[in-house]
Order: structure tokens, then sequence, then C-alpha cells
């Protein structure tokens, strides 16, 4: 499973950084980025927590074709 934010969305409340901070950066010009993009087997829960708690909905996860059925 991928990790995508929409940086036009992000308006750098941190949330992501809080709830996941080996995921999620967030930098001087106030955008988060990502430290990395595929999500742990063992984090599944924790970045889709992340994804609810995005105040402006920019952080989706993407199936992969890696990930088990
Ligand atoms: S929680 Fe959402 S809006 Fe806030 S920094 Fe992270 S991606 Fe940006």
């Amino acid at each position: 499973m991928k990790i995508e934010i929409d940086l036009p969305l992000c308006e750098g409340h941190a949330q992501c950084e809080i709830i996941a901070p080996d995921y999620f950066e967030v930098r001087d010009d106030g955008l988060a980025y990502l430290l990395k993009d595929t999500v742990e087997p063992g984090d599944v829960d924790l970045l889709n927590s992340v994804v609810q708690r995005c105040p402006t909905a920019a952080i989706r996860l993407r199936s992969t074709e890696a990930d088990p059925q």
C-alpha cells in the first residue's frame, strides 16, 4: 500500500507528523513530506487513522499489487 499527499490541499496542521512521525515530516515551507511512501504491514491501522485525522483530506492510501489480499 502506498501513501500519497495532495500537497495543494496540505495546510501544515501536522496531524500526520504527530500521529505517524516515522512517515511524515512538516518542513519549513509548511507542507508535509513523506519520509517513506510504503505502508509497513503492521502500520495499516495507524495510516488509516492519519487519513481520517488530516483536516484537509490531503492524504490517500493506494493499494498496490504487492498487497496481501
Ligand atoms: S495532517 Fe494533512 S494538512 Fe496537516 S500537515 Fe499532514 S497532510 Fe498536511
